[in-house]
């Protein structure tokens, strides 16, 4: 049950959990000890909390709450993908997708319940945007994964802690900047779990106004989801476009500070027949002259009802090859879990029936949505 008169402790960093301890008039220590419990063994409950006194606890339980999110479903995919549907404490569903390889284990995070970019290809969209996530709900996708696959790692080698996270679950996360950034700081934390910022990457559509600000505040990897290679097509697929044109996108990437080495990774869901030809192909390395980049080429999950086909394995392969003879890094990415939904863009909380409503064509839409042909509804932090 929600509590809203408590301090959400699993929020703060430790300076604010610091500042809340001893406002309690409690000695300063104490919070590095309260974070460690919080963030490094993901406690959910100030009870296990051993080492701090009963009567310390106590006293926490009447000043706080430790917000987390409940796991309420878990599908396992044939590739060893794992879906887990997350329920907060005010009843929202959630999704975030464990992908296990040999050399990592990545979780695919979510940002917002629900998304307001309302592009036209993604299951997410047709949610329109419910609320944005706390600092603690977004941490504590991590932390309920990793205490999940701890409890069965000893019967299955292939699950291991997560060593990588991306922020390309359901949401936009540079829409819910703040609490991004909160829980990055958390995320990166040497008291807390101490992710590397060259594992972690936060994926955009591109909104121009926040990515100078990602920038300048964060130092972990970005991710464009691009999609299309001229205005027209992405006006069509992702309407976020109409405010922000592909040449403002790209100038900010060229202006964006990356670290030594590194380089900004751009999605493209090939679409067939919206943005898979060769003319897509040539356009597309002209965009990118001038940035450091590669290029993550995704076949599309079909969602039923949204009306857009994948693309066929040889165009993907050619598509590749063109971007390659022009000199850009390009990669045909594995799709991961498609049997169980769980793959790019068909994160939406549905069980049973997949058939999902375009944006554009319902008589109702939910609060947040994407206006028909506009912009996001709710303005950009
Ligand atoms: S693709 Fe990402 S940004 Fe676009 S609607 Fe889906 S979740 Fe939101």
């Amino acid at each position: 049950m929600s509590s809203p008169g408590l301090v959400d402790i699993a929020s703060l960093s430790l300076e604010g959990l610091t500042a809340f301890v001893t406002g309690l008039g409690e000695k300063g220590f104490r919070a590095k000890q309260i974070y460690k419990w919080l963030h490094q063994r993901g406690a959910i409950s100030f009870d296990e909390m051993t080492d701090l006194s009963k009567e310390l606890r106590t006293r926490l339980s009447t000043a706080a709450k430790i917000v987390h999110v409940t796991k309420d479903l878990e599908q396992r995919s044939i590739d060893g993908t794992i879906k887990y549907r997350f329920k907060t404490a005010d009843g929202k569903l959630i999704e975030s997708v464990y992908m296990p390889s040999p050399e990592r284990k990545t979780l695919c995070v979510s940002t917002q319940v629900g998304c307001a970019m309302g592009c036209r290809f993604c299951a997410t969209a047709t949610l329109g945007l419910m609320r944005n996530l706390t600092p603690s709900e977004i941490v504590s996708q991590v932390h309920a994964v990793n205490r999940s696959v701890r409890t069965e790692e000893k019967l299955d080698k292939t699950l291991r802690p997560l060593t990588n996270l991306v922020f390309m679950g359901m949401g936009e996360p540079l829409h819910n900047f703040e609490n991004l950034k909160a829980a990055l700081q958390i995320l990166q934390s040497e008291d807390g779990p101490n992710f590397s910022h060259r594992h972690i990457t936060v994926s955009t559509v591109g909104l121009v106004n926040m990515i100078e600000r990602f920038g300048a505040e964060t130092d972990v990897k970005l991710a464009i989801s691009l999609n299309a290679s001229n205005d027209e097509v992405r006006n069509e697929i992702m309407p976020i476009n109409k405010r922000f044109k592909i040449a403002d996108l790209m100038e900010a990437c060229r202006k964006f500070p990356l670290k030594q080495g590194r380089r900004i990774t751009f999605e493209y869901v090939l679409m067939n027949g919206v943005n898979d030809t060769d003319d897509d192909a040539h356009r597309l390395a002209k965009l990118l002259e001038g940035v450091p980049a590669k290029v993550n080429l995704i076949q599309y999950n079909e969602n039923p009802g949204l009306g857009y086909q994948t693309t066929v394995d040889n165009r993907a392969e050619r598509f590749r090859d063109l971007l390659d003879r022009a000199g850009v890094a390009a990669f045909i990415r594995a799709n991961r879990g498609r049997d169980i939904a769980a793959a790019c863009g068909q994160l939406a909380n549905t069980e049973n029936d997949r058939t999902f409503t375009p944006l554009g064509k319902r008589g109702a839409k939910p609060p947040g949505a994407t206006p028909e042909g506009g912009e996001p509804a709710s303005p950009d932090p």
